[in-house]
């Protein structure tokens, strides 16, 4: 199983560029306001989406930012390395984790160790959500929710489909369960390999990477790269609100 979803993660290194390769949307069309929405309020009289979640997430492939800052993000959760920890920990990197919640459950000791590390939605079981009904996206993406917040103690607040896939369905799941955030990835840094779409690093850049043997070397490539551009890494929490 683990080889099929590693593989399934490395499929998105193969796509096209990420911002042209936004999925057809083969949902249906949405409904006037849904009155049955689940919403993760303590109020049990809550019937819609509270005000500052949008009904349907909004989808970012780089941040806007004046600052000259980069994200790197890194999914799926598979192989954690005492090498990739030590370059974690050397260069202060802040990291956005896309995991799923059971792989940061069994390595919770390297996880919760890593200074600037936020846990955020990548799905409970990895499934390719394109073909799913909005019910059963829901039932990946919200109980991945709870299941993290379990272990780290911190709700997610952004949320990652698994392969790069989703529908105009995923992007209210995600608002159903509670997150504003969809959030792609405009570079590619994987096996020791940089997959800049412009030739170098800019500013508002994600940088999408996975936890992989070989990441603690790719990493280093990358700093050197956002070193060379004059940028430097921040959180995606301090930049998308
Ligand atoms: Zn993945």
């Amino acid at each position: 199983m683990c080889a099929a979803l590693l593989g399934c993660a490395l499929s998105a290194m193969v796509m096209p560029q990420p911002l042209a390769a936004t999925p057809v949307d083969t949902s249906p069309p949405l409904q006037p306001t849904d009155s049955t929405v689940a919403v993760e309020s303590t109020t049990t009289t809550t019937t819609s989406i509270p005000e500052k979640i949008p009904r349907k997430a909004k989808v970012v492939y780089r941040v806007s930012t004046k600052d000259p800052v980069v994200f790197i993000t890194i999914d799926d959760g598979f192989t954690t390395t005492p090498a990739l920890a030590e370059v974690i920990r050397r260069h202060k990197v802040p990291v956005t984790t896309f995991a799923m919640p059971r792989l940061v459950k069994r390595q919770k000791k390297w996880y919760l160790s890593q200074k600037k590390m936020t846990f955020e939605n990548h799905t409970v079981n990895h499934r390719s959500l394109t073909f799913l009904s909005l019910r059963s996206q829901k039932r990946e993406i919200c109980r991945a929710n709870d299941q993290l917040e379990k272990t780290t103690g911190e709700r997610p607040v952004f949320f990652r489909p698994p392969g790069g896939n989703f529908t105009q369905l995923t992007r209210r799941a995600v608002a159903e369960c509670g997150m504003k955030y969809l959030v792609m990835w405009n570079v590619i840094a994987e096996k020791n390999k940089l997959r800049m779409p412009a030739g170098r690093l800019n500013r508002g850049d994600i940088i999408l990477m996975h936890y992989l043997p070989s990441t603690a070397s790719t990493l280093e490539l990358l700093l050197a790269q956002i070193k060379k551009n004059g940028l430097r890494l921040a959180l995606l929490r301090d930049y998308l609100d």
